[in-house]
């Protein structure tokens, strides 16, 4: 069935968080406060990136156990499996589970720069979609709790969440405004059918800077018969070279109000401003079209984000007061 983030605060949305692995030793410090702060807004889950090939495995596991180890909020690994055999893919999986952690964002990453760009298929290696790879997660799930009778035995902090609900959440991207190597938006529509029927039950969308692009994704892809939940993903995006490396990332144009607007604010404090304004009107207009919830990208920081759930009113009552 399809499974939405469930509301930990009555009356508002579910919002969910993302995050990166740090970098360096006081990232990882300053890290660790931000998640403290971000889980005093009860996410319903934040989730942490992977790096394509495997790169940031250990240091996005060891965000993951914070997560698990330190705050009663549900961790999401991405898993990512551009380049892996059956068997590298299997090993990852079982790993993260071994780590107690039960929710997966199942992506197929990009492949190493460097291959042929001219070859669709170089460097995928065996596993050649995001569906596949929700297939394989849930395949070793099964496999390792048949009926799904998880336990947390072994598991460092095993005592504080022991009695956590478990839930199995295998969530995937989706992309309102087209994956840059898709031809037409039903190539994308269709991909995100493909990971429904695979087993995804929740779709996390790319960034996109018009509401209208996020409802009628939504509204077609439900057209073409998906069901799960598409959680729409805003990022609040504070400086001009933070925005042109996103634009080169994902191949999203940003509107030329933002883009312009975060080049002419003469400092820091302006562009932040500006950023978290525009960023709140997109939720609000979004909201306007009853999402299952907010994803918001946070680039670890908690400060815009925190805002911006602040000034569309879905801030735990108690969280703001403590700001
Ligand atoms: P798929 O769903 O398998 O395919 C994506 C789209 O590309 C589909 O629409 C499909 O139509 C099209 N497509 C795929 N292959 C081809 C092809 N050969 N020719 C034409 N069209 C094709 N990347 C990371 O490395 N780490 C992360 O942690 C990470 N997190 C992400 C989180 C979110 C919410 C999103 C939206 C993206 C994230 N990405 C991440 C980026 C993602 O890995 C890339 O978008 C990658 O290019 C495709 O992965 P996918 O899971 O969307 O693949």
């Amino acid at each position: 069935t399809a499974q939405g983030p469930d509301s930990h605060t009555a009356g508002r949305p579910p919002v969910s968080f993302e995050l990166f692995p740090p970098r360096s030793d006081a990232a990882a410090l300053a890290l660790g406060r931000t998640i403290d702060r971000l889980a005093e807004a009860r996410p319903a889950f934040i989730s942490v990136t992977f790096g394509a090939g495997g790169s940031t495995r250990d240091r996005s596991l060891t965000v993951l156990r914070y997560l698990l180890e330190h705050t009663d909020v549900e961790p999401m690994a991405h898993l990512t499996c551009v380049g892996s055999t059956h068997e590298e893919a299997n090993r990852l999986v079982r790993e993260f589970l071994d780590a107690g952690i039960t929710s997966f964002l199942a992506l197929r990453g990009d492949p190493p720069v460097g291959v042929d760009p001219h070859d669709p298929d170089a460097g995928l290696g065996e596993l050649r979609t995001a569906a596949e790879l929700v297939q394989l997660i849930h395949r070793v799930q099964q496999e390792r709790e048949p009926f799904g009778t998880a336990t947390m035995s072994g598991v460092p902090g095993a005592s504080r969440i022991a009695d956590r609900p478990r839930p199995e959440r295998v969530a995937v991207a989706a992309f309102p405004t087209g994956h840059p190597r898709s031809r037409n938006l039903s190539q994308d529509i269709d991909a995100l059918l493909a990971k429904e029927v695979a087993g995804a039950n929740l779709a996390i969308t790319q960034l996109f800077w018009h509401a209208e692009h996020y409802l009628d994704f939504v509204e077609r892809a439900r057209a073409a018969g998906v069901t799960i939940p598409i959680l729409p993903g805003i990022m609040p995006v504070t400086s001009p070279a933070r925005l042109a490396r996103l634009t080169e990332l994902t191949g999203v144009v940003p509107p030329s109000e933002l883009e312009i607007g975060l080049e002419v604010e003469p400092d820091l404090e302006a562009q932040t401003e500006l950023g978290v304004a525009f960023a709140a009107r997109l939720v609000s207009d979004v909201l306007a079209g009853s999402p299952p919830g907010v994803h918001l990208y946070t680039f670890n920081r908690h400060e815009a984000v925190l805002d911006v759930l602040e000034r569309v009113g879905i801030t735990d009552e108690r969280t703001a007061s403590e700001r």
